[in-house]
């Protein structure tokens, strides 16, 4: 990371502010957005992370865009939860090609008690393999929150999806308050919070100034932010969508960073219809943190060995996870005397590649 001062992250932007940050020359807005990214992070570095899902389909809520509501027809096959140790199985294969995140994601509305008790066990299992760990479950209680921080959940997914006015056009099964009920109850169990939104979803412009709101004026701002393209998937009713035009992608991730300049911001979902020049454009707009592997819940995601190539030619490190935290610590001091590849040897190292 370079020696430039940091500006202080801000809390209050106005809507005119996002607005023009929108409208500003596509170069001025990516020179700004790399601006503010070089201030908080190494340009050539890129978190990886792996997301599984351990429970899959018939969720009762009615996402518009989502293959795994039970409303849809997408053919999509169910899968009951998963059992710990296969998931944990799972976190090892993925530690071994490079994730140091490994997200599990349940297609529910909110965990039952007896989902609970296995989730945790989940969490205390890959974090004992040294990996952050991230979930998303649906909604929480304060109490659940509490329970996965207590298992030792780094992060917990919860994201907003649009802006409070297009919401109700996307989901009517819960509300916009709902969401941000459970963001806090991430918060105050001390969890990270990972949330951001989908593009491409009919919205205006202005609702994905809304969105960048929400999530810019939150009193800490989610420490991951994920910018999803809509996954056109066959059978949602979102299957016939027009999309967004790429450059206004590229344009909202560039906000997000400018407006969250401490956050990772993931180029997430949709990542598959991207070529690797538009991939490369994101990372340029201040995009630093992929999935990794050939699944996102369930649409295709770049093959793994396909992100390695792109990094190669792009002199760009996987970022390494720095083990900050009580839990983390026990696992290590429980993994001592096995040897543990480096993230480069896991991956490759830009410099020598
Ligand atoms: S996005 Fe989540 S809550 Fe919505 S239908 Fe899909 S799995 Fe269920």
């Amino acid at each position: 990371m370079n020696a430039q001062s940091k500006s202080p992250a801000r809390h209050d932007w106005r809507k005119s502010e996002v607005e023009a940050l929108f409208n500003l020359p596509f170069s001025d807005l990516m020179y700004q957005a790399q601006t503010v990214h070089r201030q908080f992070f190494n340009p050539n570095e890129v978190q990886v992370s792996t997301l599984l899902s351990i429970k899959t389909g018939k969720c009762p809520e009615d996402c518009a865009y989502c293959p795994q509501s039970n409303r849809y027809d997408t053919g999509l096959e169910y899968e009951e939860l998963m059992e710990i140790k296969a998931v944990i199985d799972e976190a090892q294969a993925a530690k071994d090609t490079g994730a140091t995140r490994f997200c599990m994601g349940a297609a529910w509305r909110s965990p039952k008690g007896r989902d609970m008790v296995k989730v945790t066990k989940m969490v205390e299992g890959v974090k004992s393999l040294g990996m952050e760990t991230c979930m998303t479950l649906g909604m929480l209680t304060g109490d659940q929150a509490q329970e996965l921080a207590d298992a030792g959940l780094d992060y917990y997914n919860h994201n907003l999806d649009t802006s409070p006015e297009y919401y109700g056009k996307i989901i009517t099964t819960r509300t916009y308050d709902d969401r941000l009920n459970t963001i806090q109850n991430v918060r105050d169990a001390g969890m990270k919070v990972c949330s951001g939104g989908i593009v491409g979803m009919g919205e205006a412009r202005e609702d994905r100034v809304g969105l960048l709101m929400e999530l810019g004026n939150m009193a800490i701002h989610p420490e991951s932010v994920p910018i999803n393209m809509l996954v056109k998937v066959e059978g949602t009713p979102l299957d016939m969508q027009d999309g967004v035009e790429p450059f206004e992608f590229i344009r909202t991730i560039a906000v997000a960073r400018i407006m969250m300049p401490e956050s990772h911001v993931r180029l997430s979902a949709g990542r598959e219809e991207m070529n690797e020049q538009m991939q490369s454009m994101a990372f340029l707009a201040g995009a630093n943190s992929i999935f990794y592997g050939d699944k996102l819940l369930t649409t295709d995601n770049p093959a793994a060995d396909k992100d390695r190539q792109l990094f190669r030619k792009l002199g760009i490190n996987p970022e390494e996870y720095v083990i900050d935290d009580v839990h983390a610590q026990e696992s290590d001091a429980a993994n001592m005397g096995q040897a543990k590849p480096a993230a480069s040897e896991l991956f490759y190292d830009a410099a020598i590649n």
